[in-house]
């Protein structure tokens, strides 16, 4: 039997508001447990909410940049449930009349293939506190900071049919929110979390099969893997005569699997009423036309951009377009030396790689942008060669020099481009070669391309790496062909 895999995501998006989606407490990560939930929060007797206009902006952005329909009209529901970190007995939620209504992503897959994932809806919600297990034997200490932090809650359709769609659509998300600047994206801290619904069905067969849904998902690589350990799970399940019940699961990064926390039989009856406290948020077509004519260049346009002006490849421009700040990077770099393709080539290898090691973002970069592509021009405009460059690059990123032109100066890199120059180095190195040019010479025509690499290496050698390599093959091959 033949299986198709479903996934639909349920993904949380902390929005970057400084203070909380319902109160004036602050939202920074990392304060001392307890010391950023205010009474608001903590919902004690008499207090009233007050909607926080940021978040509502940057929902309303994300709906823009995802085409989705704006409401004219959103409702605050409460659901209702017990839970020690979350002192109200109630989450402020949106459940019928969510403020971002159907819509949809474009994402990009490793064959630069696209597909487009159909966005249900999004909706604003406010976070609860957090347990903390580890530093208390026998008890639960409970830090309420994140109370009240507004979270962006986008529910896909089941339109994934893979663990790669499902992280490249996260990564799609994560791509857009960040361009906007409505959230860090920062996974580690929480900052973007997802619920993934899992289902399979045979190959051919129109009826979704029942769903599992694994929660609070933290990292792309465990969307993947959870995904893959889920759909065993379930086809297993199945040929062996059993069926899929409909559960939360939740995943277990240190085992690699996934395990039931509560069936459907279990689950909270969450008895849904529009809050009292809060008024519905009613919007006009010139706020959201105000907001529309703030959203930046978004990923999607840059990556068919870079391929369409610039000649960038679908793989490239996904790259490169996927983080803001490389974007930007890219973009700085391009404009110094006017060739794409290196610009492109330069900041995804040497760049990434160096900042990679070095556990740095681009933004962080010790190397400007505008370095690069004086450093870049220089190999264009034959100054230098691309081992030289290497050198420039290291010397730069070590701070060893302010511009590419004064590490070529400094340390001796300039290309040797005069033919009498290499040309004498060439000989010198026949001279001092007579067995290699004896192997050379005594060599199958077709073998003697290949034994000219020594040769090569040789005169470069001489020339501390200096001379041009197209012309000193050039002229090495002119010279051990007269020879013969
Ligand atoms: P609920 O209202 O019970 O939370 P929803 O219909 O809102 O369920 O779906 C929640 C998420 O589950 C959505 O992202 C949706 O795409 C996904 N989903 C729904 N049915 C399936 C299915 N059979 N297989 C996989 N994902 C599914
Ligand atoms: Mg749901």
């Amino acid at each position: 039997m033949q299986w198709e895999t479903v996934i639909g995501l349920e993904v949380h998006v902390q929005l970057a508001t400084r203070s909380k989606i319902f109160s004036g407490a602050s939202t920074a990560f990392g304060a001392e447990p307890n010391t950023q939930a205010c009474a608001v929060d903590l919902g004690l007797p008499g207090v009233l909410p007050v909607l926080n206009e940021q978040a509502v902006a940057m929902a309303v952005q994300f709906g823009l940049a995802v085409h989705a329909d704006i409401a004219e009209v959103s409702v605050f529901d409460r659901k209702n449930y017990f839970y020690p970190d979350l002192p109200k007995g109630y989450q402020t939620s949106q459940m019928y009349h969510p403020i971002v209504g159907p819509g949809e992503v474009e994402i990009t897959l490793e064959d630069g293939s696209t597909k487009r994932i159909r966005i249900h809806h999004a909706h604003l919600e406010e976070d609860a506190g957090k347990s903390l297990h580890e530093d208390f034997h026998g008890m639960t200490g409970i830090d309420l900071n994140r109370a009240g932090t507004p979270l962006l809650e986008i529910v896909s359709e089941p339109d994934m049919r893979n663990a790669k769609e499902a992280a490249a659509y996260l990564k799609a998300i994560h791509s857009i929110v960040t361009y906007l600047g409505i959230s860090d994206g920062n996974m580690a801290e929480g900052s973007m979390r997802c619920d993934v619904n899992v289902s399979v069905r045979p190959k051919g067969q129109e009826a979704f099969g029942t769903r599992a849904e694994i929660k609070n998902v933290n990292s792309f690589r465990f969307v993947e893997r959870a995904i893959a350990f889920e759909v065993e799970r379930q086809i297993e399940l199945i040929e062996d005569g059993g069926s899929v019940v409909q559960e939360t699961r939740l995943f277990d990064p240190d085992r690699d699997e996934t395990r039931s926390m509560r069936t459907k039989e279990e689950a909270n009856d969450y008895r849904y009423f529009p809050c009292p406290d809060l008024l519905p948020v009613v919007l006009d077509q010139a706020y959201l036309d105000h907001l529309r004519g703030q959203l930046p260049e978004l990923p999607a346009d840059k990556r068919e951009r870079f391929q369409s002006e610039l000649g960038l490849s679908a793989y490239d421009a996904n790259v490169i377009s996927a983080s803001r700040d490389m974007a930007e990077f890219f973009e700085a770099v391009h404009s110094e030396c006017g060739d794409a393709k290196q610009a492109a080539n330069w900041v995804q290898g040497e760049l990434s790689g160096a900042l990679n090691r070095e556990s740095l973002s681009i933004a962080n970069s010790p190397i400007s942008a505008r370095q690069l592509g004086e450093l870049i021009s220089r190999v264009l405009d034959d100054t230098i060669n691309g081992k030289a460059a290497k050198e420039v690059f290291q010397a730069l990123w070590n701070g060893q020099g302010e511009s590419a032109d004064e590490v070529i100066d400094a340390k001796g890199l300039k290309q040797v481009t005069d033919t009498g120059a290499i040309e004498a180095m060439i000989d010198q190195v026949i001279a001092d070669s007579p067995a290699q040019v004896a192997q050379y010479r005594d060599s199958e025509p077709e073998k003697r391309g290949k034994m000219i690499g020594y040769f090569v290496g040789q005169v470069m050698k001489a020339s501390r790496g200096t001379a041009n390599p197209q012309q000193v093959n050039g002229l090495l091959k002119e010279k051990l062909d007269a020879l013969l």
